[in-house]
């Protein structure tokens, strides 16, 4: 069912004029950012902060999301210069807090976690005060895999559960909700000092106690930090949206997650993943 966009999701163009800038860096170093090849509603407002959130390992996934923009196909080679690439876009743009995440590959043997080590080390080398955020796939539940990138030693683990567990055959029909779950509680066994975040996206056809009930799913494996926004179909071949959620229930969402214990929500329509993430970041240093 698709509904007609309300008033609060009418997109404001703020600092146009700064996306040349960031779009020349990233093309004369061949990266990709997920902002671009999602079409993420915050590209403009987010590249004139030069914040962007760098997608690694290809642009092409193994998995089918049913929300998801990215190309489904044969995966790419994975480029070796990529890590050290990624670090010279954080220092040309002097980023704080650098976001990397990948589609999933499914083909390579670690999943492309030596990817992800091999990135944070290349940052963490320029200053090891820039936070770094990974948003990593769920390997298949390889914890070995996942220990790979624990012990480079990101800030953040993120790893989206995107929806409720009813919807996973319809909308990650190759996800599991409850190997998503396992992941987050597993990074905080090998390293309780890493902050774990996850995220989902509202208006798929989900009620909202099973959003309470997932809630309280993340922070039983004592998942740190939430993102939730409105999902927005990419087009008319994606699955649909049905429902626009109001922006009071957004509010609701933040503060039952707040009473809940997260250490911070961020909850309203055009929030995704890695939007605003620096302040985040800013209220994790000061815990
Ligand atoms: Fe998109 Fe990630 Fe799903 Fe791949 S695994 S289709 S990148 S959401
Ligand atoms: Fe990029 Fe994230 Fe900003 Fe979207 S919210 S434009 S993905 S940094």
């Amino acid at each position: 069912m698709h509904t007609r966009k309300p008033d609060w999701l009418k997109i404001k163009l703020l600092g146009a004029e700064k996306v040349p800038e960031t779009e020349r860096i990233l093309r004369r170093l061949s990266l990709h950012t997920v902002c671009k090849e999602a079409n993420c509603p915050n590209l403009m407002e987010c590249f004139a902060k030069k914040t962007a959130t760098f997608m690694i390992l290809g642009q092409v996934c193994t998995r089918n999301c049913t929300f998801c923009n990215v190309i489904k196909g044969e995966a790419q080679p994975v480029d070796p210069d990529e890590p050290a690439h990624i670090a010279e876009a954080v220092k040309a743009l002097q980023l704080k807090h650098v976001v990397i995440t990948s589609v999933t590959r499914d083909d390579l043997a670690d999943g492309g976690a030596g990817h992800f080590a091999q990135a944070i080390r290349c940052i963490k080398r320029i200053n090891e005060s820039i936070l770094v955020e990974v948003l990593i796939p769920d390997f298949r539940g390889d914890q070995k895999a996942l220990s790979v990138v624990v012990k480079a030693k990101p800030d953040i683990l993120n790893h989206n559960v995107e929806t409720v567990p009813r919807l996973y055959p319809s909308v990650r029909p190759l996800a599991n909700y409850q190997r998503s779950l396992e992941l987050l509680r597993v990074v905080k066994k090998l390293d309780p000092g890493i902050y774990t975040k996850s995220g989902i996206m509202v208006g798929l056809g989900e009620e909202e106690q099973e959003i309470r009930d997932l809630m309280q799913d993340l922070r039983a494996v004592d998942c740190d930090l939430l993102t939730i926004g409105q999902y927005l179909a990419p087009s008319k071949q994606h699955h649909a949206v049905v429902a626009y959620i109001h922006p009071e229930i957004f509010a609701q969402y933040k503060s039952l997650g707040e009473g809940m214990g997260f250490k911070y929500v961020a909850s309203a329509p055009f929030v995704r993943s890695s939007y605003h993430a620096d302040e985040a970041g800013e209220i994790l240093k000061a815990t």
